[in-house]
């Protein structure tokens, strides 16, 4: 019976009630071990991040979907000041974990995690804003995982309407998404990854969803080697996420609506200009808060 049910989670995750992906832990195990050593981040993401928040003169930096800490622990080593919050209490562990573990390290000492919810936000993390952080990230395909609940892309513009709350006046707002463009026209996603370095990931499935002829939902399986010692009998572990399919201008639309008029609004693929990249795998939207 259950294979005829079209699954946008992986076993054990409760279809409704619960919009924690992660709550079954099992992607969240897995994705610490896939993103493994923080080291795997390419070195071109971490020149482009610190790079670009350095030249903008950012100092305090609000990661709002920290997952289990790799773009935080990042940042806080290339010496930034970090508050991070998740909604997953599962992933947020492994976020802990890492601040526990490295605790006499002043900067991780003074790392703040706190779980908290986008649509909440700016409630949530009140006590923390102040005059507002220099930059929010939402990276790593993040913002994706949230749901059109009420087909009016409602619950988006809310969350993305408390990030701008969070960011002060002449501050940045980046935020990422899959190139959904070319997984709605191609029923699969761009070969590479600009985030990781990871030899573990064997292959991504991934569906696309139509409801009422709008792409709805984007479904992606991924099948992660857990032993590469061996390879003919390697240990597989799958599991499965489902994201809203942003199209780059629409999203692109929705960010300007939410940011006040005069907001520089810088698109980047893969990290490059967009002239200079066909078929990105990422799109990064950089927004420059008007003074
Ligand atoms: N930036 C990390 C995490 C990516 S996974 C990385 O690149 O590895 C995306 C994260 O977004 C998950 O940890 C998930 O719990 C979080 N998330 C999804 N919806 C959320 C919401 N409404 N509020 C807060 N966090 C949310």
């Amino acid at each position: 019976m259950d294979s005829t049910v079209f699954r946008t989670r992986s076993h054990g995750t409760p279809a409704e009630g619960v919009k924690d992906q992660y709550a079954d832990g099992r992607a969240a195990k897995v994705w610490e071990f896939f993103i493994g050593d923080i080291k795997q981040r390419t070195q071109n993401y971490r020149d482009f991040l610190a790079g670009l928040l350095r030249q903008k003169g950012c100092r305090r930096i609000l990661d709002v979907a920290c997952g289990t800490g790799v773009d935080s622990v990042m940042l806080l080593e290339e010496g930034f000041e970090v508050v991070s919050i998740d909604a997953s209490d599962k992933m947020l562990k492994y976020a802990l974990k890492s601040r526990w573990n490295r605790r006499k390290e002043p900067d991780f000492d003074n790392w703040v995690i706190e779980e908290a919810n986008w649509l909440t936000l700016a409630n949530d993390i009140s006590h923390l804003i102040g005059e507002g952080f220099d930059a929010v990230i939402c990276l790593g395909n993040s913002f994706a995982h949230m749901p059109d609940t009420f087909d009016d892309q409602r619950e988006q513009r809310q969350a993305l309407a408390n990030f701008e709350r969070c960011v002060r006046p002449g501050g940045l707002l980046l935020i990422d998404h899959r190139n959904y463009d070319y997984i709605i026209n191609t029923g699969q996603a761009p070969p590479k990854c600009i985030y990781y370095n990871s030899n573990h990931m064997l292959n991504i499935k991934t569906s696309v969803l139509y409801v009422s002829g709008k792409p709805r939902i984007v479904t992606m399986d991924y099948m992660i080697a857990l032993d590469e010692e061996n390879k003919d009998d390697p240990d597989i572990s799958e599991f499965r996420l489902s994201y809203y399919p942003h199209r780059l201008t629409v999203f692109r639309d929705m960010l300007t609506e939410t940011f006040s008029h005069g907001t520089k609004h810088t698109i980047y693929g893969d990290f490059k200009p967009l002239d200079e990249i066909k078929e990105p795998g990422f799109y990064i939207h950089v927004l420059e808060k008007k003074f």
